[in-house]
Formats: structure tokens, C-alpha cells, sequence
């Protein structure tokens, strides 16, 4: 039988709506939200996720401030951006658009910016936060992956989740974040021996690998939940994710698609981010 369908936009629609109604009450109540963000240089990519994220915070009323800035900018000059930013009080997140440019030290630039500013969640205090189980700004991705399945009334508790991947910006991360909601955690890795024996003792196994298609459907035991993370190119265009959907769907119990699984949240939830910030500096 087919794998029940995880629907990533219906869940980011549902986020959505959430987020218009938050900054409603705010603008009621003389805040309004606003999202800075800092773009390095012309990486085209870079540049489509700014304008992006522009478009989606128009979509919600979220003023958004974009600061572009050539590539051979100094260093310095950003990190006075950011302390102008961290200190106007109308600024409630920033983020940087990566890549920088090749001189500028992305670390440094980094963690200039304010942690109750950080709505990418990528500051070490944020991270720290992760691990101790306390509040903070998380990374947008992992708490898709954890919110994809929490609103899609998949309960993540006593589970047995295993992540294959612990890149910096989604398998580690989540490594905590699942922790804390009270799964028993296995991570696997490039240097891992017999990768699809511990997939196959998998509640729920999330790929953010980078390698389109790797889990196979001998992987996946049958009935558990598969959450893709995974982005890869698609020759001739479009994207695929890290799972193998067609052969994986008949086999597991539930399965998030790509696209329109864990990608279709990220922009929502940093959005979700900077309510939260909004918060934490004003205190409402
Ligand atoms: P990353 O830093 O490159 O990490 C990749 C991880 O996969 C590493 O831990 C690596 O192991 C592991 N890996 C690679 N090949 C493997 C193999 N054959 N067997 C087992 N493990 C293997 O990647 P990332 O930045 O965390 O991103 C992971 C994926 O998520 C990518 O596809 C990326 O495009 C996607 N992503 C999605 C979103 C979204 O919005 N949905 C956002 C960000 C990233 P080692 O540590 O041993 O090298």
C-alpha cells in the first residue's frame, strides 16, 4: 500500500496563516515586524532567495529591508551594517544571504549579528541554546523537518529517529532539536559501515544528505516515516530529494516529498522566527 502523502505546503499554508494574524496584532498594536537582510555581492541564487523573501514577507505584512552591497565591500563596512542594525530598535531580525564574498570572514560576520536577532538561527549562542533544550532562534530547515511531522499529527516521542547527515546546517542541529522532543537519535555519516542497517531500524529517518535518491527503498523499514530534506539539481531542471519517492513510497508508512515537503516551510518558519524575536525584544 502507498505511503500516506506528508504535504508540506498544506502544512506551510496552515503556518501562514498564523504568521498574517501575529503581524496583524502587532501592527494593532503600533510594531511592525521588520526583517533586514544583508546581501554580499550578485551570487545569483543568493539574490532569487532575497527577492524571495521579500516577496513572502509583502505576502504577510512583514516590512523587509533589503542592504545589497558589492562584493569587494570590507568587511568592516558589514559589521557596521550589523551594529547599526543590532542597535535600531525598528529592526527586529537580520539576516546575511550566503555565500560572502572570499575576503570576508563568514564566522566573524556571523556572530556580529545580535542572538535575538539571529532569525537564521546560526549564532553559537543559538546553537548552544539548541543543545541545553532552552528557547532560542533554531535554523529554519530542522524545525521544518520537526514541524512538517508534529502538524501532520505524527508523533515524534519514544521514536526511534535516525538522521543520515550531520552538515552544520540541518543534520546537526537536528540531532538536538529531535532529542528534545524525546526521540532515541541514531546519525549516520559518510564514514558509517552498513548505512542501511541502521536506516532499516528507522521510526523515523530523515535524509539531509545532498545525494539525490540514496535511500533506496531496501533501506526503509516498512511503515516508518521518511522525512526528505535533501536538495539536488535535476538534470534539464526542477529539483529531487535525498529519497528515492517513487520506490520509498510503497514501502513506508508516511513520506514527505521533494519539492513540496521540507522546503516549502523554511521561509515561513524564519518568518516565525522574527514573531519570536519581535518577543523577545519587546517583551509582547
Ligand atoms: P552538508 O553540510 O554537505 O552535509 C551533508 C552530510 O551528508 C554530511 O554529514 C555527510 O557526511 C553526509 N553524507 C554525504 N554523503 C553520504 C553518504 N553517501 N552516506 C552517508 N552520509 C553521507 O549538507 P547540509 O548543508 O546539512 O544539507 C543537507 C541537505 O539538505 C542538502 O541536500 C541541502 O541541499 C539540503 N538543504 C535543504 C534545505 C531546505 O530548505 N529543504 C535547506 C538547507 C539545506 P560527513 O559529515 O561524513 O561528510
Amino acid at each position: 500500500m502507498a505511503a500516506e502523502l506528508i504535504d508540506g505546503k498544506k502544512v506551510a499554508a496552515g503556518i501562514r496563516e498564523e504568521v498574517k494574524n501575529e503581524v496583524a496584532a502587532y501592527r494593532a498594536a503600533g510594531i511592525a515586524p521588520r526583517l533586514a537582510v544583508i546581501l554580499a555581492g550578485d551570487d545569483p541564487a543568493s539574490v532569487v532567495y532575497a527577492r524571495s523573501k521579500e516577496k513572502a514577507c509583502n505576502n504577510v505584512g512583514i516590512d523587509f529591508e533589503l542592504f545589497a552591497m558589492p562584493s569587494a565591500i570590507a568587511e568592516e563596512e558589514i559589521l557596521a551594517l550589523i551594529q547599526k542594525l543590532n542597535d535600531d530598535s525598528r529592526v527586529h531580525g537580520i539576516m546575511i544571504e550566503l555565500p560572502l564574498p572570499k575576503h570576508i570572514k563568514k564566522q566573524r560576520v556571523l556572530e556580529a549579528v545580535r542572538p535575538d536577532k539571529d532569525v537564521d538561527g546560526v549564532h553559537p549562542v543559538n546553537r548552544g541554546y539548541i543543545l541545553s533544550g532552552t528557547d532560542g532562534l533554531f535554523p529554519a530547515t530542522p524545525q521544518s523537518v520537526i514541524e512538517i511531522m508534529l502538524r501532520s499529527g505524527i508523533e515524534i516521542q519514544g521514536k526511534h529517529a535516525v538522521l543520515v547527515g550531520r552538515g552544520e546546517t540541518v543534520g546537526k542541529p537536528l540531532v538536538f532539536m529531535l532529542l528534545n522532543k524525546n526521540a532515541t537519535i541514531t546519525i549516520c555519516h559518510t564514514k558509517t559501515k552498513d548505512l542501511g542497517y541502521h536506516t532499516r531500524q528507522a521510526d523515523i529517518l530523515v535524509a539531509a544528505v545532498g545525494r539525490a535518491k540514496m535511500i533506496t527503498a531496501d533501506m526503509v523499514k516498512p511503515g516508518a516515516i521518511v522525512v526528505d530534506a535533501g536538495i539536488n539539481a535535476v538534470e534539464g531542471g526542477g529539483i529531487c530529494g535525498d529519497v528515492d519517492f517513487a520506490a520509498v513510497q510503497e514501502v513506508a508508512g508516511a513520506i514527505s516529498p521533494v519539492p513540496g515537503g521540507v522546503g516549502s516551510l523554511t521561509t515561513v518558519l524564519i518568518q516565525k522566527n522574527l514573531l519570536k524575536a519581535v518577543r523577545m525584544q519587546t517583551g509582547k
